[in-house]
């Protein structure tokens, strides 16, 4: 860095800048972009290429305790996909594995060498924060952040249950700013945690009481958690998984979620996974159609899709009896199911989509469905749900799917026919993404949805993260080998070679709190959890390459 670069004659797709396919000069000093720089300054011609801020993934599994047990149970994963060192001059890359949860060093290659710049892991507890720091520190290049698991904490609960609600935002923000985490999550929010004690039923309703907290219901939580994240002003609203997922009948549950927010900010996740029509225990069906009504008519609500993707895939989740009723589904003998004590559960089974089964064939669609119902592209934006749909690798193909209608009926016909009868008839159907559609659902979007400001476009003072694509008639081809991709303004692909190694920061929110807050968890901790209170926060000289993202108050 202190150095200055100009990018020249290429194609600029800034959608949060209103540049729309443009030739525009992008000029960079000191890892930032700014308005001018010298005019000797060296330059890369970009002649015949497309521009575009570099990828923002707003929800994916890569790092942390389950990612570390999903690598331990598939170990035949890593041996087909090795990444050697690369025996460069001046650069320590370092080797790693592949497969469907890639090493921390192979996360960090991949990702950049496809242009992403910046991911966010989703779901940790907040119990094991350092584990996911430890490992998102040792993922290359990249920049990251993680979402901490809120919706099965037993101290919430008891807060909750008695109306303690001063108490629960200041909780809330100890735990935020504890952990060096960027926002809270609630999975399958008053689902996991009966489960975890004796009760088997895995459908859970809004309003349904929790076992031993007859004052709770799910429905509570989730608003309890609204309030208490709006009213600290962090960057990114709670980040929910509704109850249900997988379940068919389950996209009620999504529409009553999204209507409990009652017009304030969240974002639900995968939201393929929760579309589905049809009975209990019955064949799903598609309700994407009310799901992307919904979320078009209602601007308070972003979303991911968690697109699935055919091939194999690790499911890798904070819902416990989702992972359990998946056991029935899966050909695999392997499944894990693990508890974090007093703050979630975990289930992790390698898993398959296959294009026959007609299940599979329909989530499939349904993903395709939302993207292709979506008026909005800023609030729905792309996901697999790392590596839950699919792995992140996958992106470019989906890109394509989405940019090219003839490549998406060609799959459409060679899938479970059954499934896509309805479907594929749709007038939507015919609809392709734009270059710049594919730049909001992919960098934009996800930049705006998370609070970055210095994300996902290419204006004055962003983070010079850019990344170069040579035009091309195949999107799959032209998304997965980017020319040229620079992080904070460093050549890291040159000419499709990786050139430079890179330490990405760490991105994380630190809200106000009241320090009384603190006599009231420590009690909690010292009686219930395995740890002492002392040594369950992260302390600030345990991170190193960080920024401290703003709150709004
Ligand atoms: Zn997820």
């Amino acid at each position: 860095m202190g150095s200055t670069l100009r990018i020249v004659n290429g194609r600029v797709y800034d959608p949060a800048n209103n540049v729309d396919g443009k030739t525009r000069d992008i000029c960079i000093k000191d890892g930032k972009i700014v308005k001018s720089v010298p005019p000797k300054t060296k330059t890369i011609d970009a002649k015949g290429m497309v521009v575009m801020p570099g990828g923002v993934d707003i929800h994916c599994h890569i790092a942390g305790a389950k990612a570390n047990i999903a690598r331990k149970l598939q170990p035949d994963d890593h041996r087909r996909d090795v990444m050697r060192r690369l025996d460069l001059k001046k650069i320590n890359t370092r080797s790693g594995t592949g497969g469907t949860v890639p090493s921390t060093f192979t996360t960090g290659y991949r990702y950049a060498t496809m242009g992403y710049t910046t991911a966010m892991e989703a779901a940790v507890p907040p119990l094991l924060a350092r584990h996911t720091i430890e490992e998102l520190e040792d993922t290359p290049v990249i920049d990251k952040g993680f979402y901490i698991l809120m919706g099965n904490n037993v101290l919430l609960y008891q807060m909750l249950q008695e109306g303690r609600h001063e108490e629960i935002r200041n909780a809330v923000a100890w735990w935020i700013d504890s952990t060096k985490s960027y926002t809270t999550k609630l999975v399958n929010p008053g689902g996991d945690e009966p489960w975890k004690g004796h009760r088997n039923a895995t459908i859970t309703q809004l309003n349904d009481k929790i076992d031993g907290f007859e004052q709770l219901t799910p429905r509570k939580i989730i608003t309890s958690m609204v309030s208490a994240v709006e009213d600290l002003g962090l960057p990114h609203p709670v980040h929910i998984h509704c109850n249900n997922l997988g379940h068919s009948g389950n996209y009620k549950t999504t529409l009553e979620t999204m209507k409990a927010a009652d017009g304030r900010r969240i974002h639900v996740t995968h939201i393929q996974f929760h579309s589905y029509g049809g009975k209990p225990d019955e064949n799903p069906t598609s309700k994407a159609p009310a799901i992307a009504e919904y979320i078009n008519n209602n601007p308070n609500i972003s979303a991911d899709v968690g697109q699935v993707m055919f091939g194999k895939s690790t499911s890798m989740t904070a819902d416990a009896p989702l992972a359990w009723m998946l056991t029935r589904y899966s050909s695999d003998q392997r499944w894990v199911n693990a508890d974090t004590e007093c703050e979630s559960g975990c289930g992790i089974i390698p898993f398959a989509y296959q294009e026959h089964v007609y299940t599979h064939a329909l989530q499939w669609a349904i993903g395709l469905e939302l993207f292709l119902l979506s008026k909005d592209p800023w609030r729905m934006v792309l996901s697999t749900d790392h590596p839950n749909g699919g792995t992140f690798t996958s992106y470019p193909r989906l890109i394509r799917t989405l940019m090219d209608k003839e490549f998406r009926k060609e799959q459409m016909n060679s899938v479970n026919q059954k499934a896509v009868a309805k479907i594929k008839r749709a007038h939507h159907m015919e609809r392709e993404y734009t270059l710049q559609e594919i730049a909001i659902v992919t960098r934009a979007g996800p930049a705006r949805i998370l609070g970055l400001k210095n994300k996902g476009h290419l204006g004055p003072g962003a983070d010079a993260d850019i990344t170069i694509y040579d035009e091309h008639e195949d999107k799959e081809l032209m998304f997965s080998a980017p020319r040229y991709v620079l992080k904070d303004g460093k050549l890291i692909i040159d000419n499709h070679e990786f050139k430079n190694n890179h330490e990405g920061k760490l991105l994380h929110v630190s809200p106000d709190y009241d320090e009384g807050i603190k006599d009231v968890i420590r009690p909690f901790v010292e009686d219930f959890y395995t740890i002492k209170f002392d040594n369950y926060a992260v302390s600030d000289n345990y991170i190193h390459h960080h920024e401290v993202i703003p709150t709004t108050k």
